[in-house]
């Protein structure tokens, strides 16, 4: 699945950051193939906005280094679609409720 949360990346645990940085490449790779239904049905689900995908993988690849992690795969993308809208206060909500790593990071943010 192809979830661009789009929430402040110090608050995704290791798996939701390598997960949503690696979307948007598979994410890029469907524009590229054509893929239209496939970007349309996660645009109609709130899971992605194509105009914001590649600020969103700058934002993501610094999160990353920061961490030490590695990093090997630029992205170029021109957006041309403009298709999608993420609502990113309801994804930090839904995250924290699905993952215990992402919750403690969220609520260490709080406090
Ligand atoms: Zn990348
Ligand atoms: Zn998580």
């Amino acid at each position: 699945m192809t979830r661009m949360w789009c929430v402040d990346p110090e608050l995704l645990c290791r798996q939701h950051l390598l997960g949503e940085h690696k979307e948007l490449h598979q994410l890029v790779g469907h524009v590229r193939a054509g893929n239209t239904n496939a970007i349309h049905g996660h645009a109609e689900r709130g899971q992605i906005d194509t105009s914001r995908v590649s600020a969103r993988h700058r934002t993501l690849v610094a999160e990353m280094e920061r961490r030490g992690y590695n990093h090997n795969s630029p992205l170029e993308y021109d957006d041309s679609l403009n298709v999608g809208n993420v609502d990113e206060s309801a994804n930090l909500v839904e995250l924290r409720e699905r993952c215990v790593d992402c919750q403690d990071r969220i609520d260490s943010a709080n406090h």
